[in-house]
């Protein structure tokens, strides 16, 4: 893009910008020597900022740290640059939530800036290497230039939009060349540098919607801002699907997050954590900013309605689509149809043979590119994309060969098949040219009917490739859905439906490692059996709902009276049980104490039930009578029973199955 291009687009008035506060913050901050004083101060101005400013210093992202409750604190934890470049892009979300371009939906835009920021954020947060407040607005404004568009240019972009509204960012971007001389990626850049953000900003917003770029020549901390914006764009998808009837916007968002997960270089279970988590974020970040946000199906839902829809396609057998809804993420092939033409790129220094070839491709149905020189030919080879290549070998800058030696060491070079038109000079080195990667040759001067020949031979093996390619994505697709599913299942087996707390069988599983761990490590290990007293009255007198209701209320109370390492299940019926790890006796009697008063002090209100529940508690210590599994519940259950008989709404802490109590004087509480 021209500098004047863009000094053109800013005297139109019309270009995004930010006003009041943001304003001011950019004009206090073009100076060096602004404080943190001064900048606190602006900010206050603008309750709304302040407020968002102080939720991000205070973000999931930042876990761990003390809460911080003013908006200097806030300054000082999330650095002078990133608060400023966080007031700009807050301010630009406020003032540009409308406009006329009638294909542009502000909503949904600003929707997808926002998920794009969330999970730039917190990807940010958990690789280092980039503060987070930095990634969360250099991802909230990397589609600005998308936004300038449509706001400078309604109409013009609406047909645009028409047209490439659901194309991959690439095609996009090329057909708003076409249309303006620029497109929405140099356009951000130029706008980013005018309000003086960070250099690494305006290159990663150049980029990193690209199917295809280098990282030559950048510094580590653009790389890195960069490859979080990509991976957060791939998550974007999994985000925004909140429909699941939209079958193939569930594939698409899965197979996004799968992409990302692969960036990553994460497993299943990280991937399933942080989306939870960043669609929790995002949700919330919603209701902040105003800005409509529907909650994300959770992975698993993804993956299974991405199997469905895999499933209910084989058995009607229709062609899949797909061109992904919105946003298209970048995927790795263009998928040839059957009988659809290809995308051939032509090289050749001679301006005749060129053409000629051009125009016999072109007339049986093919798109085709050409180059002059091998140089040249990289180029386009590496933006295009062709599935075949017909190259000229004695070329100036880079000869036939060496094209397709630089080719064949990239991935997407090595799918392609490539001719390579041959002199006669050229035939005794035709060895040499088969050693560097060419697949066939045609000899010069060529036979069109023979070039459409092997064009056509090219294009069997190319789907023949491409076959491969998508069956392997496929069942690498289904074994991702499948370890989703199996884990899911695999957590349901050990969960109780009602509580959600985990039930008998994980007690049984975790109990025995505890005991191992307890004996090797030479700690305590206490548990503790809970059942609550007279809860057959409460289903007899109120009817069974309110005596689950009761049951989910004791659970909950249950859970959130423990330290995190200690482990609240539900055994079956009323019966509850809690491992203590590192507990000795008299530390769990101390707990089981706790919990029964907090029980018998919780009224439960539902309907006409109105009172508390109390609990009779069995406390057991491992130790060499209680040695095992079985026998250390089994002693926790005997006292159970002593509790019950010396009065319930008590703990006991004494009498096992060799000595079974019967005396309720040596009960305790
Ligand atoms: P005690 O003080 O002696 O323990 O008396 P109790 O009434 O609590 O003991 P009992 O074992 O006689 O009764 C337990 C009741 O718990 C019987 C059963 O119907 C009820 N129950 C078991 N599971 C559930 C459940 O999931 N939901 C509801 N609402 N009730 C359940
Ligand atoms: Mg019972
Ligand atoms: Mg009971």
């Amino acid at each position: 893009m021209q500098e004047n291009q863009f000094a053109e687009l800013k005297l139109t008035g019309s270009l995004p910008s930010p006003a009041g506060v943001g304003l001011s913050i950019l004009q206090l901050t073009q100076s060096e020597d602004f404080t943190i004083d001064d900048l606190s101060r602006t900010l206050q101005a603008d309750p709304t900022l302040t407020g968002r400013i102080l939720k991000l210093a205070n973000s999931s992202a930042m876990a761990g740290a003390r809460t911080v409750t003013t908006v200097q604190e806030a300054c000082m934890r999330l650095g002078a640059g990133s608060v400023r470049s966080l007031a700009l892009g807050f301010t630009l979300v406020a003032g540009h939530r409308s406009g006329k371009c009638r294909n542009f939906d502000h909503d949904r835009y600003w929707g997808q800036s926002l998920a794009l920021a969330v999970a730039a954020q917190s990807l940010a947060a958990r690789n280092g290497g980039v503060p987070a407040g930095e990634a969360f607005t250099c991802a909230l404004l990397a589609h600005i230039g998308r936004l300038a568009l449509a706001s400078v240019h309604p109409e013009r972009y609406a047909t645009v939009l028409e047209t490439h509204g659901n194309a991959t960012m690439d095609r996009l971007a090329e057909a708003e060349h076409d249309e303006f001389g620029l497109d929405h990626r140099e356009l951000a850049g130029a706008m980013l540098e005018d309000w003086k953000l960070p250099a690494t900003f305006t290159w990663t917003v150049s980029v990193f919607d690209r199917s295809e770029w280098t990282e030559a020549e950048r510094d580590d901390t653009s790389r890195a801002l960069a490859n979080i914006v990509r991976a957060a764009w791939q998550l974007v998808p999994a985000l925004t699907c909140a429909d699941a009837n939209d079958a193939d916007a569930c594939k698409h968002a899965f197979r996004s997050a799968e992409a990302a997960r692969k960036t990553l270089g994460w497993t299943i279970e990280q991937l399933e954590a942080v989306h939870a988590s960043i669609t929790q974020d995002y949700v919330e970040w919603g209701k902040l900013m105003g800005i409509p946000v529907a909650r994300a199906l959770g992975l698993d839902t993804l993956a299974r309605r991405a199997a469905e829809a895999q499933t209910e396609r084989a058995v009607v057998g229709a062609a899949p689509s797909l061109r992904p809804a919105a946003p298209s993420a970048p995927t790795s092939t263009a998928f040839l149809t059957p009988g659809s033409g290809l995308k051939v790129l032509v090289v050749d220094d001679d301006p005749v043979l060129l053409k000629l070839m051009s125009f016999h491709l072109s007339r049986a149905g093919h798109t085709v590119f050409t180059a002059t020189n091998g140089k040249q030919a990289l180029g386009v080879a590496l933006a295009q994309v062709p599935h075949i290549l017909v190259s000229d070998w004695m070329m100036p800058e880079l000869d036939g060969v060496e094209l397709v030696k630089a080719l064949r060491r990239s991935e997407e070079g090595r799918k392609m098949q490539v001719i390579l038109l041959t002199g006669r000079d050229e035939e005794s080195r035709l060895l040499e040219a088969f050693e560097a990667g060419v697949d066939e040759y045609l000899q010069k001067p060529f036979n069109p009917q023979i070039l459409l020949a092997r064009v056509r031979a090219g294009q069997r093996v190319v789907q023949l490739h491409q076959q491969v390619e998508r069956d392997r994505e496929e069942r690498e697709q289904q074994l991702a859905q499948l370890a989703v599913m199996t884990r899911k299942l695999q957590v349901a087996a050990l969960t109780d439906a009602l509580t959600e707390l985990p039930n008998r069988r994980f007690v049984m599983q975790h109990l025995e490692n505890e005991i191992v761990r307890s004996k090797t490590v030479k700690l305590p290990l206490s548990v503790i059996m809970i059942d609550i007293d007279k809860f057959k009255s409460v289903n007899d007198g109120f009817g069974h709902d309110v005596g689950d209701i009761v049951l989910k209320e004791v659970a909950s109370l249950l859970r959130r009276s423990v330290r995190s390492g200690d482990k609240v299940c539900r055994l079956g019926g009323e019966e509850f049980f809690v491992i203590l790890p590192r507990t000795n006796l008299d530390g769990a009697v101390e707990v089981a104490e706790r919990l029964r008063v907090a029980c018998a002090e919780n009224v439960i209100r539902k309907g006409a039930f109105q009172r508390a529940v109390t609990l009779s508690l069995g406390v057991a210590e491992l130790d060499a009578v209680s040695a095992t599994v079985d026998a250390l519940i089994k002693t926790a259950d005997v006292r159970v029973y002593a509790a019950k008989s010396a009065g319930r709404n008590r703990v006991v802490r004494f009498g096992d199955v060799s000595q079974p109590t019967t005396n309720p004087q040596r009960a305790a509480g």
